[in-house]
Order: C-alpha cells, then sequence, then structure tokens
C-alpha cells in the first residue's frame, strides 16, 4: 500500500442511502419539485437479510424487489420488526402469483396486460388488500420486454379501471438498456398526463437523476444503494 494514501472508507449501505436521498433532493431542487416529492425506493432484490436489516436500520421504508417468491422468502420477519415498511414489485408477475403478490405487496408496478388485471382484480377482490398499481409501458418498443406496447397503453389503463376497478396511480417504464433514458421519461409523462394519471415509476441507478427533471414521482434504486448485485 502507498504510504500515506489509506484505503477509502466504504461508506456503506446508510450513507449511500443518504447519498443517493442528497442528490434525489438536488435533483428535485432544480426541477423545481418540492423537497421529498420523489419516492425513493430501494431496489434490494438479490440481497439477502444483512443488507435489508442495514437499510431498515438506517430509517429507510420502500423496497423494490423483483420476484414474489423472493419477497414472500425474505420479508415477512424484517416486516414485523419494522411497521410501515412498503414492498414495491419492480418485476414481471405472472397471473398465477397475483394473489400471493397482492399479500406480500403494497405497491405493483407491472400491471401490464388485460388478462393480468384480470387475475389481479380477482386477488385483490379475495384478500382485501389493494396495492397501487402502475401500467408498465415498453416505451422503446422492444419485442422481448414486458410492459404494454405504446399504441395499447390508452386502452389498457381504461380497461383496469373501468372494466376491472383497480387502483390505477400512474405509469411506469424501462428504458433500452444503453439508451439516452430521457426521450422514454419524456414519452412515458406525456402519455400519464394524456391519461389523467399523476404518478411516473422511472429512473434507476444510472439515470434517476435524468428521472426526477423528467416528472418522475418515483424513482427505483439498487446499485447505488445496495453496490453489485449477487446472482440470483
Ligand atoms: C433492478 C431494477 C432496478 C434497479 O436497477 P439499478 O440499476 O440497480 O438501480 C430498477 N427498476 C427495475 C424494474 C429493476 O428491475
Amino acid at each position: 500500500m502507498t504510504a500515506g494514501c489509506p484505503p477509502t472508507a466504504e461508506p456503506g449501505i446508510a450513507g449511500r442511502l443518504a447519498a443517493v436521498g442528497r442528490r434525489i433532493g438536488l435533483a428535485c431542487a432544480r426541477a423545481g419539485v418540492p423537497p421529498g416529492g420523489v419516492r425513493f425506493v430501494a431496489v434490494s432484490k438479490f440481497h439477502g437479510t444483512p443488507a435489508l436489516a442495514a437499510a431498515l436500520e438506517a430509517g429507510h421504508r420502500h423496497f423494490g424487489e423483483s420476484r414474489v417468491q423472493e419477497a414472500q422468502g425474505k420479508w415477512p420477519p424484517l416486516l414485523e420488526r419494522h411497521p410501515g415498511t412498503a414492498l414495491h414489485l419492480i418485476g414481471p408477475l405472472q397471473t398465477n402469483k397475483a394473489a400471493a403478490a397482492v399479500r406480500v405487496f403494497d405497491v405493483v408496478h407491472s400491471l401490464d396486460r388485460p388478462r393480468l388485471a384480470a387475475a389481479l382484480a380477482a386477488a385483490m377482490e379475495r384478500t382485501g388488500r389493494r396495492p397501487d398499481c402502475f401500467v408498465q409501458v415498453n416505451t422503446g418498443g422492444e419485442p422481448h420486454k414486458s410492459g404494454v406496447p405504446v399504441a395499447e397503453a390508452e386502452a389498457l389503463v381504461k380497461e383496469c379501471v373501468g372494466t376491472y376497478g383497480l387502483p390505477v396511480v400512474g405509469l411506469m417504464c424501462i428504458p433500452p438498456y444503453g439508451s439516452d433514458p430521457r426521450p422514454h421519461f419524456g414519452l412515458l409523462r406525456a402519455l400519464a398526463a394524456e391519461y389523467g394519471l399523476r404518478e411516473l415509476s422511472m429512473g434507476m441507478s444510472a439515470s434517476f437523476e435524468a428521472a426526477v427533471a423528467e416528472g418522475a414521482t418515483t424513482v427505483r434504486v439498487g446499485e447505488a444503494v445496495f453496490g453489485p448485485r449477487p446472482r440470483p
């Protein structure tokens, strides 16, 4: 080791939560959004209990998970110890897991097809739980990506609300990997305004400041908080 050059301190999860929170606050100030106007979901997928516990101890209360079974496995004991914690489903949802999803999650970000809307409505009816829903839009028109095509998004929103009575609060998108995300964020904002929806779930570790500038009301940040993800 070079003398006089100590290893940099690993800031740890609490430090990174605070740093991302500050960056969100600055982005809000630049965008003229009131402080606290953007919800910060820490994406904890593939991370184990010690990482989750560290974030909870630091006072964080919104977490994103991509898989129903993984969330069912690791969260219940933590939720018991930290009431007021909200879990967000950000990954694709199979219709046969809708009931389980409604039981464990407080917000569903990945509603993207009529059959899933029907399954979620039935699950809400059965469980009495009504997680807020975002309709996920495939803004990049990527063939194998989840999300409703832009051309079908309005019809899906109408069906979710009108036919199924789902609590749709807004739209969500995941821009194509490696492309400038801002046009996608701008498109999502325009679509939400057209449909009369207020919430926008957009922006990840590499793009949350751009997302706030484009009107995000929820950002989903993983690696900037928890570091590189272990393989699932
Ligand atoms: C994994 C994931 C994130 C977080 O991505 P990072 O690059 O780690 O911030 C956000 N949104 C969705 C839908 C994800 O699957």
